[in-house]
């Protein structure tokens, strides 16, 4: 039986949730946008993270996880504060979204009430989320849904908003009124290809992973390219660069009103704490962070790399 869902009934549920941005969209098979990742993980773009080359009909047709498919609902909420970025020596900088507590934690929890209460409202309602987990082309769907455009730098950009904020996407067999999409507005400008000192973003919209200091500070198992030895500015865990120097962001950036993402306990690693850690004693101090996801192998290893550096 259909099942159709006032918009207002979701956006009123996700901002109790503490959600920022909401966007709709109706299901599709995703031929084109397929069509690029299959191009791009060619390429060789996605490096070391081999799972972004499986499951991709999933990726490409979200009905093989949820067979009774109508609907994408697309959510975003804001992790930047107004903390001034630390530069200090004798520690490694943390890209802002590991700053507080881990987003997959904080999010999947207000997923999980959110999808409650709709399914509450409406018994028949069938669904399942992915937040930045799973197979699933969560910036695709975000675009989708109106949330904002993909900018050069491959990042999604709400023109009101800037694009500081975590992405996650429910797939349902509810039906919606469907967003529009937003345009690109981009338009002449490159600052983020300037910007990126490893070139990571080689062209507009294509991003080389194997570049990216985000990948090689988190991702990455093996060693870092000694060219990159006096680019990395200090990044000890990922690189906001891009994000920072993007016009969208500087003019219409949005701060965070979540308790778990104001809480900024890690902007920073320092180098010496690192000596005395032990696997268990890094889990402990950061088993709740996304910075839990390099291990203590890989800071240590960003941390000689970056120290050689300091000026
Ligand atoms: S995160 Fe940093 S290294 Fe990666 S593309 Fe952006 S500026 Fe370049
Ligand atoms: S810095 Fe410029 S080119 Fe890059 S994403 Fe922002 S607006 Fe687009």
């Amino acid at each position: 039986m259909r099942l159709q869902i006032p918009n207002t009934i979701i956006t009123r549920l996700a901002q109790e949730q503490g959600f920022d941005l909401f966007g709709f969209s109706e299901y599709t098979v995703l031929k084109e946008e397929t069509q690029r990742l299959t191009e791009w993980l060619k390429r060789g773009f996605h490096a070391g993270m081999n799972y972004m080359s499986k499951n991709i009909e999933k990726r490409s047709d979200p009905a093989l996880i949820l067979p009774e498919i109508k609907s994408v609902i697309s959510l975003g909420i804001f992790y930047k504060t107004d903390d001034v970025f630390p530069d200090n020596p004798g520690e490694g900088k943390v890209s802002r979204y590991a700053w507080g507590k881990d987003y997959h934690i904080v999010i999947k929890e207000k997923l999980e009430a959110f999808t409650s209460k709709i399914a509450a409202l409406y018994p028949g309602f069938n669904y399942c989320f992915y937040t930045d987990t799973g197979p699933v082309m969560d910036k695709v769907w975000a675009q989708r849904s109106g949330i904002g455009w993909m900018g050069k730098h491959t990042n999604i950009i709400n023109r009101e908003k800037g694009s500081w904020f975590f992405i996650s996407n429910i797939f349902s067999n509810a039906e919606f009124e469907y967003s529009e999409l937003s345009e690109d507005y981009c338009g002449t400008c490159t600052a983020c290809i300037d910007a990126c000192p490893t070139d990571a973003i080689i062209s507009e919209y294509q991003l080389d992973s194997s570049k990216c200091i985000s990948y090689l500070t988190i991702e990455n198992k093996g060693d870092i390219p000694g060219k990159y030895r006096d680019k990395f500015n200090n990044w000890i865990f990922g690189c906001d660069i891009c994000q920072d120097v993007c016009p969208w962001n500087i003019r219409f950036s949005s701060l965070t009103k979540e308790p778990d993402f104001l809480d900024t306990k890690n902007k920073t690693i320092k180098f010496a704490d690192l000596d005395n850690l032990t696997n268990s004693t890094f889990m402990k101090k950061y088993g709740d962070s996304p910075i839990s996801r390099a291990r203590l192998k890989g800071i240590r290893r960003n941390a000689g790399f970056i120290s050689k550096t300091l000026k």
